[in-house]
């Protein structure tokens, strides 16, 4: 299996600034409380990554309740909102339309430049090298206006398909993509699909078992699904744990391990292509963290790598978390097996 290692110079800020994100955190607060949080509305589930039932209670955000998987320590919510509940917020609460409105404008050209540039050569690159004969192409939810015009430039895929119920996009700006406003699980395509892509979709849904399911009813044999997520098992997450500052509902209901990516595949009949964990800013996360708040509890190890080596040493740490697996930020490809 693939596993690549990446080297970039950009950093957190400069993909989400902190005024902005600050209040995209607090709005997210408010919404979770007044849409997602009525204990009458929630129900409790196992692991969504490998099905155990066995959990501990990890710790609580926004009034939900984070859990740990005693199989594959996958940290999801439960109980937890549905997914008709979350497509609701999705569509309408405060905190996605400011996201929508400022915080993903501002932030549009340097994550076109830094992350959809890259993501998209990976799409290509790879569909190329695993099947080249793909000609149709879904992606299901993404919330980035500039994937959906990465993906009009995409001239080998000949029929392109965002099957989206809550990105606005008008269908006139985009002749060469057909726009389908539905929920994944009220679609009925079936072995129709080469490429499918879900980016940090996962991590946001209810019902992770339907939605592999489902990809895996829509691909064809031998289709491929290009996933990204941040991962539990990740350097930053481990350490931070419930101070992780990108750790909230729902944005992120699930954080999987790699385990627990692996068993979700293996259950749905998925073989692994790649599983990368080309992340750039654990240490900056961590160093940002701790300086933010020096009373932070870090290890001593931690504390020293982020206070006291150099940028070189930080820089190798780093490269060394990509190429064993152990960033946060995971990009994975899956065959549907023939
Ligand atoms: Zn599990």
């Amino acid at each position: 299996m693939k596993n690549i290692v990446i080297s970039d110079d950009y950093n957190a800020v400069d993909l989400k600034p902190s005024a902005l994100l600050k209040r995209y955190i607090e709005l997210t607060q408010q919404d979770v409380r007044e849409m997602l949080a009525d204990p009458k509305k929630l129900k409790e589930g196992g692991c969504p990554a490998c099905g155990n039932k066995d959990k501990k209670a990890a710790f609580t955000k926004f009034s939900l309740s984070y859990q740990e998987c005693a199989n594959c320590r996958t940290l999801f919510v439960s109980p937890r909102p549905d997914d008709k509940t979350l497509n609701e917020y999705y569509q309408k609460s405060a905190a996605r339309t400011f996201w929508r409105d400022e915080l993903s404008k501002a932030t549009d050209k340097k994550r076109k430049e830094k992350i959809v540039k890259p993501r998209f050569q990976w799409i290509l690159e790879s569909t190329r090298e695993h099947f080249p004969a793909a000609k149709t192409w879904v992606d299901v939810n993404t919330t980035q206006f500039s994937y959906v015009d990465a993906m009009a430039d995409a001239d080998i895929f000949t029929k392109k398909i965002l099957l989206n119920p809550y990105l606005r996009v008008e269908q006139n700006k985009y002749p060469k993509i057909e726009i389908i406003q539905q929920p994944w699980w009220e679609n009925t395509m079936s072995s129709a699909v080469d490429v499918m892509t879900l980016f940090e979709v996962v991590d946001h849904t209810s019902d992770v078992e339907g939605l592999v399911a489902s990809a895996s009813k829509m691909l064809k044999k031998n289709g491929l699904c290009f996933i990204t997520a941040i991962l539990s098992s990740g350097f930053d997450i481990q350490v931070l744990w419930d101070k992780a500052d990108n750790l909230y509902p729902p944005d992120r209901l699930n954080c999987l391990t790699v385990e627990g990516f692996k068993a979700l595949f293996a259950k749905h009949g998925f073989e692994c292509l790649e599983f990368s964990t080309p992340g750039i800013l654990d240490i900056e996360i961590v160093a940002k963290a701790y300086e933010q708040n020096p009373q932070l509890p870090l290890a001593r190890f931690v504390r020293d790598l982020v206070e006291s080596k150099d940028e070189q040493t930080k820089h190798t740490f780093q490269e060394f978390l990509q190429s064993a697996c152990m960033s946060s930020y995971g990009r994975i490809l899956i065959r549907k097996k023939g």
